[in-house]
């Protein structure tokens, strides 16, 4: 081979390595794949599956699989915990399900064994009070353990962590419209609390936002969420979108979507 022609060899390679990268370097990543699973008593869940998925993708790059139990009362078994491996193909699980009378200790685990494989949580308001089984793995998944909520009415939602990511952009306190404020039990060893309400019948701070992780999944909840009114607040849906974006390991030290996952278009202002 001559120099000249080995010379253009490489450079063409060169070529095309770079376009190859540079082709590579703006190809948007794929929608956050979320599975949201609701239903059971207690809540408007038709209501809130359409606030919750038209909310959070104004503001994050997400796709959604809606499974929603028919059941109202406190007792149900989305179809969908009956499917072998039924996690899978999914990027992150909200759970938004009121069942706090579905105690069998099998159920549980084969819901929890779709997280021990890697999917990160949302847990929302009621999925706090559901799967009280003979054991406390429940709660220890969602990072506290609740059984019951004290009166509704509006309270003052402290921002106690201002600089988790999550909590970028929260305001310092948020006087949330009338809800319903659980009384919190216990925290596990590996929640960190990220905001709280007091209590006026406990006469305590409860955490009612916070990060968690179950067996090295990263878990967000919070226990705001009864009432419609409040989950269409843009205060409470900008924080949902960042605590599932920082379940994905999707968000960035300053709250923001990381590159390529910002809505496709941006929320009115
Ligand atoms: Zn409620």
């Amino acid at each position: 081979m001559n120099r000249f022609f080995f010379l253009l060899m490489t450079a063409s390679v060169g070529f095309i390595t770079l376009s190859t990268t540079s082709r590579a370097a703006v190809v948007a990543p794929k929608p956050i794949r979320a599975l949201l699973i609701s239903g059971g008593c207690c809540h408007d869940y038709p209501g809130q599956d359409l606030i919750l998925s038209e909310g959070i993708s104004k503001r994050a790059k997400v796709d959604w699989t809606i499974v929603r139990d028919p059941s109202t009362g406190t007792k149900g078994r989305p179809s969908i915990y009956s499917k072998p491996d039924w996690s899978s193909g999914f990027d992150v699980v909200v759970h938004n399900e009121c069942f706090a009378d579905e105690k069998e200790l099998a159920w549980l685990d084969r819901i929890l064994e779709g997280h021990r494989k890697g999917v990160p949580a949302v847990v929302i308001h009621c999925s706090m009070h559901c799967y009280r089984a003979p054991t406390n793995e429940w709660f220890k998944f969602v990072g506290v353990t609740s059984h019951r909520h004290g009166p509704h009415f509006a309270y003052a939602l402290k921002n106690v962590r201002p600089e988790h990511p999550v909590m970028k952009g929260f305001p310092a306190e948020w006087q949330t419209p009338k809800e319903e404020l659980y009384n919190i039990a216990k925290l596990w060893p590996d929640t960190i609390p990220l905001g709280t309400g007091y209590s006026p019948e406990t006469k305590k701070d409860e955490t009612c936002i916070w990060v968690s992780n179950y067996e090295g999944v990263r878990v967000f909840g919070t226990t705001v969420g009864h009432y419609n009114h409040t989950m269409k607040e843009p205060v409470f849906m900008d924080l949902l979108a960042r605590g599932l974006l920082w379940a994905c390991a999707k968000l960035d030290d300053e709250g923001q979507p990381k590159p390529g996952y910002a809505p496709a278009v941006a929320p009115a202002p």
